[in-house]
């Protein structure tokens, strides 16, 4: 709560406030993107406290809700593609929201690839990555970035750091050399870019889901692969968007911690 606010007694945020502002920051428009980005579905006008969330689920929902939060933000929310129809497991979703008028606020790609809030950028930082550049493309827009690691650091201390830090067990495809240089990081379901790591030269690829086809591919191409798990590489980005927002509205925010073990 901020002095104005606790001057007038509110703490309390418009809700209106909030979106615009998350719109701006992370640029929503700017990013084309599968995910519906934005308010996925209105609730409450004012909020006093706001849930950030990797994914849109019922089990978040209701926590978001036992916790008073009238908004919830998360990085998978329930809106992909445009609006089909709102039936068996979304109605569900959908219905709970509306009858505990929770705001549902979604930010997918836009909150991987920001420069400073994004999970790449959160990962990359968590690492201590220098002469940060875009990497993974993805329709023509990088989510994920790549940058050179301290010197010293091996394989092993990597995976040692990502499996503290992030509270996660890694898969390590160990083919490449153990001491390591050049890290790129892809946030979620980034194997697809393993091609582009190998063609850069990168000696420790990063992200989260695992691939079997990328099994041997690494393993001719001699490239040091580690999966940290498609739930803990995007938890990072939408925490940030709590202390930011903490900071900005003076509102009080907590992390909704659901893991998915993938
Ligand atoms: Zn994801």
């Amino acid at each position: 709560m901020n002095r104005k606010q606790r001057q007038s007694g509110q703490g309390s945020v418009d809700r209106n406030s909030v979106c615009e502002f998350l719109a701006r920051t992370l640029n929503l428009a700017a990013v084309n993107d599968h995910s519906c980005n934005g308010l996925q579905v209105q609730g409450a006008a004012r909020v006093r406290r706001i849930g950030l969330a990797v994914d849109a689920c019922l089990e978040t929902f209701r926590r978001a809700s036992e916790r008073s939060c009238g908004m919830l933000i998360v990085h998978h929310g329930i809106i992909w593609g445009g609006l089909t129809t709102i039936t068996g497991p979304v109605y569900t979703q959908v219905r709970y929201l509306i009858d505990h008028d929770l705001n549902l606020f979604a930010a997918h790609l836009p909150l991987d690839l920001h420069p400073t809030l994004g999970n790449n950028a959160q990962l990359a930082r968590l690492l201590g990555l220098k002469g940060i550049r875009p990497f993974g493309l993805y329709k023509g827009v990088a989510i994920g970035c790549e940058g050179t690691a301290r010197p010293g650091t091996s394989r092993d201390g990597l995976v040692d750091t990502l499996c503290r830090r992030l509270d996660t067990a890694c898969t390590v495809l160990p083919f490449g050399e153990e001491a390591v240089r050049r890290i790129a990081v892809v946030s979620g379901g980034g194997a697809g870019e393993l091609a582009e790591a190998v063609g850069k030269g990168i000696d420790c690829f990063i992200t989260g889901e695992p691939s079997h086809e990328n099994y041997h591919a690494a393993l001719e191409a001699k490239i040091n692969v580690i999966y940290a798990g498609h739930y803990h590489t995007e938890k990072a980005g939408v925490a940030a968007i709590g202390k930011l927002l903490e900071k900005k509205f003076g509102i009080e925010t907590m992390f909704l911690d659901v893991p998915t073990a993938i």
